[in-house]
């Protein structure tokens, strides 16, 4: 059973190393599915590795309305009548 514990353990430093990187803003987790991502450098736009949703990072929202990409009744709205997402918005797809 000790691999057991130690396949455990070294689940839960992943975890916990996760968490981590989510309470400096280094991560997020995704809104839909929940599963944490890491930022790619220099653009606050993602898409989740699991359930494909795009994800606006500055605004830690889903990008797009539930009809997905081009809905924007919801998500975050960037650009809609010109006005950014966010004031720290670079750039969403
Ligand atoms: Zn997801
Ligand atoms: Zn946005
Ligand atoms: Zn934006």
């Amino acid at each position: 059973m000790k691999a057991d514990s130690d396949t455990n353990l070294d689940a839960r430093r992943t975890r916990d190393m996760l968490h981590d990187m989510v309470e400096r803003g280094e991560a997020m987790a995704c809104p839909q599915c929940h599963v944490v991502l890491m930022k790619k450098w220099g653009c606050d736009w993602l898409r989740c590795s699991m359930c494909k949703t795009e994800i606006c990072w500055v605004t830690r929202g889903p990008r797009w309305g539930p009809n997905g990409k081009g809905d924007t009744t919801a998500g975050c709205k960037c650009g809609v009548n010109g006005i950014k997402c966010h004031p720290k918005c670079n750039y969403c797809h």
